[in-house]
């Protein structure tokens, strides 16, 4: 079956072999095996259930949450010559029927459809009649309530599949998935150890860069200045901030779009096909973007303002390079975007869910941070299963500094944090530090502390900065709750005492004063 699935991979789509995690993750599923995949966005995880569908007899259900998505997926297959159709909302209940129709006379190979269309008795009754070749969960992520795009009916799907005769071999593909995620989908679709197919989560084209401490509006002109004719996305934190800095980059010229969910419907589809054609070269958008957008030479990310999680970020950046070749992610960081995150998470009205967002919500802000490889600190927050070196091209693998060692300072932070009752947040530790006379270090008596005004040479900036430097190292936790209380981890312990020392990149020559901890 192998050497068919081999053929298929030449005649249809012309490739001559197949890629990492490929070949196993077809082995498996034309074994019987319900089959994870979880392989980087561009990977290539279509023909894992293609290739499948179109060797073993009978209809491929494919589930797929975006209608944009599934009809890219069936124009790509229409072209290859291969029958497939997409069956949803977007459709009149008439054309609808017509489909379900020849989907039960099994006239295509693949048909897609969203979860929701599970949730009335009628699809599944028509399905049960069917000679069915695999059922596909793309983007099974989805599925579980640990992903961060949760879908109810995704999830309700699977119990409801289990009841019907003829079920076939299933299938699970995911470009994000954390261990937690990983487990989800196991248990759910009983897919076994073996049956897994990680390739890991590396884009080696992708470099990110952490850009701290410059006019946000400034940066960008002189990006898209220096990028004249490539294409790229800016994601904003809200409508108001795409709106605006799309007129602003328009009035200097460049051939800026947006698209957010204030939009029509029209409207936004207006701008995708535009950003598609390249008519657009840059557009600036909020999270609404994304998913179903099919642009492979998107050779650019900036993020404007820092995500609510690495999830997110991750996914949103990797739109970038997704033909294989190299794609820039950006973050421009201000502290400001920590609070409308917080804000955010806050005004979710699912209570449970607060404290597991404030958690991914402080690993995003370490990432900011954070001195180490941006790319492998992205890897180990994912669990990747395989080991990687520091990328070398990154912000922080390319920055220019030397090491200085910071012990002293640290255990002054750490002692300070200790003596407060490790009950505040990073911007009181640092005016204590800095000796600063306001009214709550009055109210707390905390000008009383041997460590008031023990850092008064460094800016309560610097200081501050420092505080989150130890966080993202993970010296300090901020807590879980609403407001960060800073708190001593079993690290810091070390570090108090001496048998730890603390080493930071100082920058070498630096104009920004702002980021330097080069304070001699
Ligand atoms: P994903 O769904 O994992 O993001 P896709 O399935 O859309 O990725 O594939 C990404 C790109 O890689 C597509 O353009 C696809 O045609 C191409 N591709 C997939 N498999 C192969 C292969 N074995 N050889 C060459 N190109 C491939
Ligand atoms: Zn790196």
């Amino acid at each position: 079956m192998m050497e068919q699935a081999q053929r298929l991979l030449q005649t249809y789509y012309g490739f001559s072999s197949f890629r990492q995690g490929q070949e196993q993750a077809i082995q498996e599923v034309l074994n019987h095996n319900n089959t994870l995949a979880v392989m980087p966005t561009g990977g290539g995880k279509s023909l894992c259930y293609q290739i499948p569908g179109l060797t073993l007899p009978g209809t491929a259900i494919v589930i797929s949450p975006l209608i944009s998505l599934m009809k890219d997926q069936v124009d790509a297959l229409n072209a290859y010559g291969i029958s497939a159709t997409y069956i949803n909302s977007s459709l009149s209940t008439e054309e609808q029927r017509e489909r379900i129709r020849n989907m039960e006379q099994g006239r295509y190979q693949f048909v897609y459809v969203a979860p929701e269309r599970f949730d009335s008795g009628h699809f599944l009754g028509t399905i049960q009649r069917m000679q069915l070749s695999l059922i596909a969960f793309d983007e099974a992520h989805c599925i579980s309530q640990w992903g961060h795009d949760f879908r109810p009916s995704y999830r309700s799907i699977v119990p409801t599949l289990y009841q019907i005769p003829n079920l076939p071999v299933l299938m699970a593909l995911t470009a994000t998935a954390t261990q937690e995620v990983i487990r989800d989908i196991k248990q759910l679709i009983e897919v076994s150890d073996d049956s897994v197919v990680n390739t890991g989560f590396a884009r080696e084209n992708l470099s990110f860069r952490m850009i701290k401490g410059r006019d946000k509006r400034d940066f960008v002109q002189e990006y898209l200045k220096n990028r004249p004719q490539e294409s790229g996305i800016i994601y904003t934190a809200t409508r108001k901030d795409a709106d605006q800095l799309q007129q602003f980059l328009s009035k200097q010229g460049f051939a800026a779009g947006k698209y957010h969910a204030g939009m029509s419907e029209n409207e936004r589809k207006d701008m995708q096909t535009k950003f598609v054609q390249d008519e657009v070269t840059t557009i600036i958008a909020t999270n609404a973007f994304g998913m179903g957008i099919d642009k492979s030479n998107v050779r650019y990310v900036i993020h404007y303002s820092m995500p609510m999680n690495i999830e997110s970020y991750y996914q949103e950046a990797g739109r970038a390079g997704r033909d294989g070749e190299p794609g820039d992610c950006v973050l421009l960081f201000s502290s400001q975007d920590i609070q409308l995150q917080r804000f955010l998470i806050d005004q979710s009205p699912v209570e449970e869910k607060k404290k597991e967002e404030y958690v991914k919500l402080q690993a995003m802000v370490n990432y900011c941070h954070t001195h180490m490889c941006l790319q492998q600190y992205i890897l180990e927050y994912f669990e990747d299963p395989n080991a990687h070196e520091p990328c070398g091209k990154c912000s922080n693998c390319t920055h220019a500094g030397k090491e200085k060692d910071m012990t002293k300072e640290a255990q002054m932070v750490l002692s300070c944090v200790k003596r407060m009752g490790q009950s505040f947040g990073a911007g009181l530790t640092a005016k204590v530090l800095k000796g600063s006379a306001s009214q709550k270090i009055k109210q707390f008596q905390f000008q009383n502390l041997p460590t008031y005004g023990l850092m008064s040479t460094y800016t309560e900036k610097q200081i501050t900065r420092f505080i989150h430097f130890l966080t993202a190292e993970g010296f300090l936790t901020p807590g879980e709750g609403r407001y960060p209380r800073l708190q001593l981890t079993s690290k810091a312990l070390t570090v108090l005492k001496g048998e730890r020392p603390v080493v930071m990149l100082v920058e070498a020559t630096t104009m920004d004063v702002e980021e330097s901890y080069n304070l001699e």
